[in-house]
C-alpha cells in the first residue's frame, strides 16, 4: 500500500468530510472560530514499549491514544472539536492493524464529537503515534493549573491507582487478592481511560473551579504541579483518597504506591470551600464521583510541599510522587 492510498483509505473516512481538513488534500487544515472562543491546543506522543506493547493491537493503542490527548482538553475545560494524527508505523501495521487502530478513533469520535484533520505518515523501526488535539473553550474562561487559593478544597474525580494496577496485571505481575471479574475491571481501567471532558466543561460553565489538571503521571506528582504554579502546600488524607473496591483490598503501603502510578486520567481540581455543596450536586447530575481528598494552605517558608496523614493523622513519607519520563 501506497502512503497515498493509506491516507485514502484509512485516514479520509475519519474526516467525517468536515470542511476544516480540506479532504486531506490540501498543506493545511483550517480553522475558522466564533468571536468569543480561544483555540486550546495540546500534543501527546505515544511510543511503541514505553505507552504501549504492539501486542495491545490496534484498537487498544488508539484508544488511549485519544483518550490521553481528550483527558488534556478536559483538563483545560474545553470542548474538543479536532486532530490531527502523527502517524509512524513498521512492518507490523498490517492492514488489521489499521483497521483496528482507525476503529479505536471512530468510536472516540463518535462518542466526543471531533474529527481528523490532517497529519503526517512516516515509516520507522518502532511504530510511535502522536496526537495533536484542538478544542475550544469561552474566551478568558480556562481551567490552569496555576489559580488554587489558600483553603480551596482539592478533589479528585473517580478512583485512583486502577490503570496502574491494571498495567501491573498485563506486565504478567500475580494478583492472587484479585478475581478474574477485578483483573478484567483493572485491564479496562488501564487501556481505556476516561477523559473527563462534561466535568472540565461544567466546573467552568458554573464557576465551581478556574483550577485543574489532568492526572497522567500520578496523583502526588499531579498535585505537586498544582502546588508549584500556585504557589501552595498541600494536605491530603489517605483514608479520603477514592479507591475502587478492587484497590481497596490492597494494604496502606500498596495503596501509597497507587497514589505515584499514573494513568489514570482523572482531573483533580481546587473549589472553594463555599462551593461544595454546588459541586456535590454536579457529581450528582454528572453521575461521577468526586471525592475531597484534603486542601491547600499557604507554605511555609516558600516550600510548595505535600502533606499525606493517615488515619490516625500522622504523617506518611511520601518517597515516590510519580512517573518520570527520563
Ligand atoms: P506534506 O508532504 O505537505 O507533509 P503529506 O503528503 O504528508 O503532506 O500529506 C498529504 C495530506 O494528507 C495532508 O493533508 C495531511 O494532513 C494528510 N495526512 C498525512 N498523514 C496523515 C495522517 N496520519 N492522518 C491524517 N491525515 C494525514
Ligand atoms: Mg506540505
Amino acid at each position: 500500500m501506497t502512503e497515498f492510498s493509506l491516507i485514502e483509505k484509512y485516514f479520509k473516512p475519519l474526516t467525517n468530510g468536515d470542511s476544516v481538513a480540506r479532504g486531506l488534500a490540501d498543506d493545511v487544515a483550517k480553522i475558522s472560530l466564533k468571536k468569543n472562543e480561544e483555540l486550546v491546543v495540546s500534543k501527546d506522543m505515544f511510543v511503541e514499549n514505553v505507552h504501549f506493547l504492539a501486542a495491545d493491537g490496534g484498537f487498544k493503542i488508539a484508544s488511549k491514544l485519544l483518550r490521553t490527548n481528550l483527558s488534556d482538553i478536559a483538563a483545560a475545560g474545553g470542548k474538543p472539536l479536532y486532530y490531527s494524527l502523527g502517524f509512524a508505523k513498521n512492518k507490523n501495521c498490517d492492514e488489521k492493524f489499521l483497521k483496528d487502530f482507525c476503529r479505536g478513533l471512530k468510536e472516540l469520535q463518535n462518542e466526543f464529537g471531533l474529527c481528523l484533520i490532517g497529519g503526517d505518515t512516516v515509516s520507522s523501526k518502532e511504530m510511535f503515534f502522536s496526537i495533536t488535539i484542538f478544542g475550544t473553550i469561552k474566551k478568558g474562561k480556562i481551567l490552569s493549573r496555576n489559580q488554587a487559593k489558600d483553603g480551596d478544597l482539592i478533589f479528585t474525580s473517580g478512583t485512583i491507582g486502577d490503570a496502574a494496577l491494571g498495567l501491573r496485571i498485563k506486565l504478567g505481575e500475580d494478583f492472587n487478592k484479585f478475581d478474574k471479574k477485578e483483573k478484567n475491571y483493572l485491564l479496562e481501567r488501564h487501556f481505556f481511560p476516561t477523559p473527563q471532558i462534561n466535568l472540565g466543561i461544567k466546573l467552568l460553565e458554573k464557576n465551581l473551579s478556574n483550577c485543574a489538571i489532568d492526572i497522567s503521571d500520578g496523583l502526588l506528582a499531579d498535585l505537586r504541579h498544582l502546588c508549584e504554579e500556585s504557589k501552595l502546600a498541600a494536605e491530603i488524607y489517605l483514608p479520603k483518597i477514592p479507591f475502587s473496591s478492587a484497590a481497596q483490598k490492597l494494604s496502606n503501603p500498596q495503596k501509597l504506591d497507587l497514589l505515584s502510578g499514573g494513568d489514570d486520567y482523572e482531573l483533580l481540581f481546587a473549589v472553594k470551600p463555599r462551593n461544595q455543596k454546588k459541586l456535590l450536586d454536579l457529581a450528582k447530575s454528572l453521575k461521577l464521583n468526586l471525592s475531597c481528598i484534603g486542601s491547600f494552605k499557604k507554605p511555609a517558608n516558600k516550600k510548595f510541599t505535600i502533606t499525606l496523614r493517615d488515619e490516625e493523622n500522622k504523617k506518611i513519607t511520601i518517597k515516590k510522587f510519580g512517573y518520570e519520563h527520563f
